[in-house]
């Protein structure tokens, strides 16, 4: 890969190749432009810091987040393992507006405006912006299958991090030696493709030493591990033998959450002790509101070079809602590289200037095999103009070649930058 590209991919190029930086904003009517950030996640929070860096403080720009804290689902799979805590992946957003000026406010947006160019709050106050960032995430299906339904706000999932990551772990420690914990997997695309696998690995870690006689099944309804499946199968193998089983095409016909009990499409029946249920999902509610998922009403279609719904002027979707080019994953990592593509481009597009028309962006996903054991996977995407899409770069990324501790080193570092980049 040349060099430029490379300075592009780890995002300081995306500031060289657009100009920005410091930039004289178009003042309209003498007031600042205004950008709005819905979600202060992985995408929204680093988009929301980087908007107020890059443009030396001359574009405002407002955060609208209902949660006190940022806590991050990147290593909230160890806190279901018992090695870290909720207080390890728990952060604070105090930074965003004491060190760049994000104002930020706690509430839901309820609805967008397109025409008018106004965000509804939750209290009934309207946000004008010039630019909208959406970066709410993902939502549940939960009428996907007859009885899945039922099983919201009974049977956990823990895919966004938070009480639901205490209160698995918190049926985990309940549940008696020799019980079963059953992970449903969703069709593909969902939200970090190897997050499950890894789960399935910490809760079996936590297994071997405390309740040795009991069984992590893994009921996924993909063909095969959707990521570093020749990695995961072994660590199963070589560590977990007797302890995880792994059980592909299961499609989930039918949940009977008053029995902890799924059922497949065959008519397969298994019934668990601690049933961690991973529904299929869509873009965040706010995006589908929006009439902005226009990929099998699901996802949101983007222009990769802004970032820039395709059904709707003025407003830019990154992070998990976004319907993905080939091969990208719906990550933190990913999510955080959207922010800073797309976060250049609205400072471009408010400044009357060209937008770069070239980026590239990385992906590298760690995955704990253990408490201390990483495997790793890592991508880089480079914008085809002729397609116009995003391409894995040619000969680019790869796979661990084995689970190591060196490796469990880079994971928890890469965790601790990539909350620093969004936060601090
Ligand atoms: P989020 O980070 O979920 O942020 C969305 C935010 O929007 C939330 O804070 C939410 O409160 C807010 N929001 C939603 N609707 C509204 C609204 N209407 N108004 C205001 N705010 C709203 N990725 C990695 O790169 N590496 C990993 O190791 C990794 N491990 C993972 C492990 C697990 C168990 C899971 C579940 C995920 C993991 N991921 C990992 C994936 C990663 O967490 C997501 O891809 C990432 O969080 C996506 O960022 P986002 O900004 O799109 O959404």
């Amino acid at each position: 890969m040349q060099r430029r590209q490379i300075l592009q991919a780890i995002g300081a190029g995306a500031v060289a190749a657009s100009g920005v930086g410091c930039a004289n904003m178009q003042a309209k009517g003498g007031a600042q432009p205004k950008v709005v950030v819905i979600g202060g996640g992985f995408g929204g929070a680093t988009a929301a810091k980087y908007l107020r860096m890059w443009s030396g403080g001359t574009v405002d720009v407002t955060l609208v987040e209902p949660n006190a804290n940022f806590i991050s689902c990147p290593i909230s799979n160890l806190v279901l393992g018992g090695s870290k805590q909720l207080a390890d992946i728990t952060l604070s957003y105090t930074q965003l507006s004491a060190r760049y000026g994000v104002q930020i406010l706690r509430t839901m947006a309820k609805s967008i405006d397109a025409e008018k160019r106004v965000v509804e709050l939750g209290n009934g106050d309207r946000l004008p912006y010039d630019r909208l960032i959406l970066s709410p995430g993902v939502d549940f299906i939960w009428d996907a299958v007859p009885g899945m339904s039922q099983a919201e706000g009974t049977i956990l999932h823990a895919w966004k991090a938070g009480p639901q990551t205490l209160a698995l772990r918190q049926q985990l420690e309940a549940m008696t030696d020799g019980g079963t914990f059953a992970l449903t997997i969703p069709t593909a695309p969902y939200r970090c493709p190897p997050g499950p696998y890894e789960r399935a690995c910490q809760v079996a870690t936590y297994f071997k030493t405390f309740k040795p006689k009991s069984k992590v099944l893994i009921l996924d309804e993909n063909e095969d591990v959707t990521s570093k499946p020749g990695l995961f199968k072994k660590a199963w193998a070589d560590r977990y033998q007797g302890i995880v089983e792994y059980r592909p095409k299961f499609m989930l016909g039918e949940v009977d959450a008053a029995n902890r009990t799924v059922i497949s499409e065959f008519g397969d029946k298994v019934k668990a002790d601690v049933l961690n249920l991973i529904p299929p999902q869509q873009a965040g509610k706010i995006a589908a509101d929006a009439g902005l998922a226009n990929a099998n009403k699901r996802w949101c279609e983007v222009d990769f070079l802004s970032y820039e719904s395709t059904v709707a002027k003025n407003i830019h979707v990154i992070g998990d809602a976004i319907q993905v080019a080939s091969l990208m994953p719906k990550s933190g990592h990913m999510a955080n590289q959207h922010a800073k593509v797309c976060a250049a481009a609205v400072l471009d597009l408010l400044a009357g200037r060209e937008l770069n028309a070239g980026p590239v962006i990385t992906n590298t996903c760690y995955s704990f095999v253990s408490s201390q054991e990483v495997i790793h996977v890592a991508s880089v995407h480079g914008y085809d103009a002729g397609k116009k899409t995003m391409l894995p770069v040619a000969g680019s990324g790869g796979v661990s070649g084995a689970a190591s501790e060196l490796e469990g080193r880079y994971g928890l570092n890469w965790a601790r930058n990539i909350w620093a980049d969004a936060l601090e």
